[in-house]
């Protein structure tokens, strides 16, 4: 058994981490700043020049297949370079992708959606929930009817991330209610935002904020189906499923930091006459901490593994999901503690990812679903104790 990484994956992870410490991190302050006065910590121009910063160094497109220029990368690699972007609180990311299922678009539909959006001239969103319809996705009500050439949408999507900045959104709504939309009744629409559909901004905790998508009789070209019809909710669970090892992975770069400035600040801190770091209470949350990174790590990159095996990757995926996002929740709330007032200030980023690391329990299948998924597959005998290696 081997568990270490090949000279490739270490060089390109290590040119990741370059990037990111060279060209992401010093704007960290800024950011910090703006958004304190609400702004966003990154302006998309930024984001941009940044990206095409980063084209230069090779990275573009992590997920993206060579004939459209990206770098196809095992998910080994991804997993790992989102690790390394979640060192940095920075809202970035790097440039050349796009949603994966955008790839299921027929050639017209490329050039009009995919290709643009992989050059970052184009915005997309996601929208599948509903006020009605989060978990239970399957329940969806955003009605579809044919009439003519075209479909007319009608209905709401919740919670949708890039809602109000998108220029498009994939739209999974109900097409045939005679069926349940995951047994072929719902099917996916690239909607055009000039089609029509507004969006609400919707406040959260965290930094920047989904947005709800209303569609009032919104009429959609037949020809901007995606994919097959009835294939809505499929495509569905395919655009959720890649977040499932993504998330986690990302995390995971966020506990390392934090734990990094706990470390540090242990070290430095004094109380009583002596390094905080001394007293058994701040050494078993750094142990625990650890402990419960490596942890996520294996079940993170066994996840990521078991994609590039081709085998499916849904049960190791949630594993990784549900363990880290928990995980990185304890990390920084311990993280926190070991800072005091410090840690509750808005001088360090303790209490920002604070507030955003709490989403990960939430967004792209709940702790809960995950447990749903994890339990159901052991009692249907779907997959064994001992996963690949019973
Ligand atoms: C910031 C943000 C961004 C998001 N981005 C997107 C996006 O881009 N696109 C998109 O389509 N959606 C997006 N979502 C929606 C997100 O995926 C849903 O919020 C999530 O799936 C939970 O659905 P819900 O909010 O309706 O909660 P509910 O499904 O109503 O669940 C409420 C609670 O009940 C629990 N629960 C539900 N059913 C069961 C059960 N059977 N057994 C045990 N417990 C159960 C849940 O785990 C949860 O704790 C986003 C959400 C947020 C907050």
């Amino acid at each position: 058994m081997d568990f270490s990484l090949t000279d490739e994956e270490r060089a390109i992870r290590d040119t990741a981490r370059q990037f990111i410490t060279k060209e992401v991190m010093p704007l960290e302050q800024e950011a910090l700043l703006r958004e304190r006065r609400h702004q966003p910590g990154l302006e998309l121009s930024e984001l941009r020049e940044l990206q095409q910063k980063a084209k230069k160094f090779g990275f573009w497109g992590l997920a993206t297949p060579e004939e459209y220029g990206g770098m196809n990368l095992p998910a080994i690699l991804q997993s790992l370079i989102w690790t390394e972007l979640g060192r940095t609180f920075v809202q970035f990311k790097f440039g050349g992708e796009a949603d994966n299922i955008l790839f299921y678009a027929n050639e017209e539909q490329k050039r009009e959606f995919l290709l643009p959006t992989i050059e970052g001239d184009r915005i997309s969103c996601f929208a599948i929930t509903e006020p009605g319809a989060g978990s239970d996705a399957a329940n969806i009500k955003l009605r579809a009817v044919r009439d003519g050439d075209d479909w007319v949408l009608n209905g709401e999507k919740t919670f949708i991330t890039n809602g109000n900045d998108a220029d498009f959104a994939i739209v999974v709504a109900v097409t045939d209610p005679a069926r349940r939309a995951n047994q072929g009744g719902a099917t996916a629409f690239l909607v055009d935002k000039s089609m029509g559909w507004r969006s609400e901004f919707i406040q959260t905790m965290g930094e920047g904020g989904p947005a709800a998508l209303i569609f009032d009789d919104v009429r959609v070209p037949h020809r901007n189906i995606l994919g097959e019809l009835g294939q809505g909710f499929e495509l569905g669970m395919k655009w959720i499923g890649k977040g499932r090892y993504l998330i986690p992975s990302n995390a995971l770069g966020i506990a390392e930091r934090a734990l990094g400035m706990a470390i540090d600040y242990a070290n430095t801190r004094e109380t009583f006459g002596k390094k905080i770091g001394t007293n058994q209470a701040i050494q078993w949350m750094i142990a625990d901490s650890e402990v419960e990174i490596e942890a996520a790590r294996w079940l993170i990159l066994r996840a990521a593994w078991t994609v590039d095996q081709g085998e499916d990757p849904r049960h190791s995926s949630s594993m990784a999901k549900l363990y880290g996002a928990g995980m990185v929740n304890r990390v920084v709330d311990r993280v926190m503690q070991v800072h005091g007032g410090m840690g509750y200030t808005r001088e360090l980023p303790i209490e920002r990812w604070y507030r955003q690391v709490r989403l990960m329990r939430i967004y792209e299948g709940t702790d809960e679903m995950q447990r749903l998924i994890i339990s159901r597959d052991l009692l249907r005998g779907y997959t064994k104790i001992g996963g690949h290696l019973a």
